[in-house]
C-alpha cells in the first residue's frame, strides 16, 4: 500500500442515511475518519444529514429517480473525489400476500431495492476502477434466505441483490474492489416499529440471543467490510441476525 492511499481519507457514500441503520452506518464511518456523504429522499432530510456529517454532506437521492443518483455521485466527485466505499443501504417494503399483490407493489419494491441499488453501484464503479480501490457493501435481509410471507417482492429484490453482488465481485476483483452483502435479521428501526407487541414477542422467541438487533450491530459489520483489513473478503454475504438463521 502506498503512503498516499494509507493516509488519504476515504470517501464513503451511504444511501438512506436520514434514519435507522443508514444513519448509524454514516456516523460510524465518519468517526473512523472517512469523508462520508449520506442521502435522503427530501431536501429537508438531506439538510439534516449535512448538520450531522458536515457541510454539504447530505444529498438528495431517490432510488427510483436515475438523475438524482447520477447528480449525487457527480456532486461528491467534484467536492471530494471518487467514492471509495459505497453502502447500498436505502430500501423500502410494500408488504402484501402474493394473491393480493398488484403489479405496482411488486415493481415499486424491485425498482427501488434492486434496480436503484444497481444504478448507484454503476454510478460509483468507474471512479473505483480508476483509483483501483473500492468497497461495495449492499444491505440485504435475512428474508432473502429464509423467505417471509407477505414479502415475496422484498425477498426477491434482496435475493437479487445478493446474486448481483457476487457477479459484481467477480467482475472487479482484479482492481482491488470488493463487493459484499450484509444480511441483517430484525433490527430496531422505523421499519420494524410497526410490529405489534404480540408479533414482537413471537419474533423474540425465534432469536437465540433474545433481543432485536441494533443499528450499531450492523454498522460495526459494515465498518469491518469497508476497512483495508477486509481486502481478501469478496462475494460474501455476512449474516448479522443473533442466530435466528444459520447458513
Ligand atoms: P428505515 O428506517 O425505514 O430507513 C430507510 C432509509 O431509506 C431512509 O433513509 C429513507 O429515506 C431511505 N429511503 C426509503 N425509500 C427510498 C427511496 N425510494 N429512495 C432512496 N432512499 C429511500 O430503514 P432501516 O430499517 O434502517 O433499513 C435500512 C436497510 O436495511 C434497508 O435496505 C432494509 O431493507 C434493510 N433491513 C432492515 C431490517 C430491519 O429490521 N430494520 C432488517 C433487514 C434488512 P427518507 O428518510 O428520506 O425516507
Amino acid at each position: 500500500m502506498s503512503s498516499e492511499t494509507s493516509t488519504k481519507a476515504r470517501v464513503a457514500l451511504v444511501t438512506g442515511a436520514s434514519r435507522g441503520i443508514g444513519q448509524t452506518i454514516a456516523t460510524t464511518l465518519a468517526e473512523s475518519g472517512m469523508i462520508v456523504f449520506g442521502t435522503a429522499t427530501s431536501a429537508k432530510g438531506a439538510a439534516a444529514i449535512s448538520e450531522m456529517l458536515g457541510p454539504s454532506r447530505g444529498l438528495e437521492l431517490r432510488l427510483d429517480d436515475p438523475d438524482s443518483i447520477t447528480d449525487a455521485v457527480a456532486t461528491i466527485a467534484s467536492d471530494s473525489g471518487a467514492v471509495s466505499v459505497l453502502v447500498n443501504n436505502a430500501g423500502l417494503t410494500q408488504d402484501q400476500l402474493l394473491l393480493r399483490q398488484r403489479d405496482e407493489d411488486w415493481l415499486k419494491v424491485i425498482d427501488a431495492n434492486l434496480t436503484g441499488s444497481m444504478r448507484v453501484t454503476r454510478a460509483c464503479l468507474k471512479g473505483m476502477v480508476k483509483q483501483r480501490y473500492g468497497r461495495f457493501i449492499h444491505i440485504s435481509s435475512v428474508v432473502a434466505s429464509m423467505g417471509n410471507p407477505g414479502q415475496t417482492n422484498y425477498a426477491a429484490a434482496k435475493a437479487g441483490l445478493e446474486g448481483f453482488s457476487r457477479s459484481l465481485a467477480l467482475e472487479v476483483a482484479s482492481r482491488q474492489i470488493t463487493s459484499n452483502v450484509i444480511a441483517p435479521g430484525f433490527i430496531e428501526t422505523d421499519m420494524t416499529a410497526s410490529l405489534s407487541e404480540k408479533q414482537a414477542e413471537g419474533l423474540l422467541a425465534t432469536i437465540p440471543v433474545k433481543r432485536l438487533g441494533s443499528a450499531e450491530d450492523i454498522a460495526s459489520a459494515v465498518s469491518f467490510l469497508a476497512s483495508e483489513a477486509a481486502s481478501y473478503i469478496t462475494g460474501q454475504t455476512l449474516h448479522v441476525n443473533g442466530g435466528m438463521y444459520l447458513n
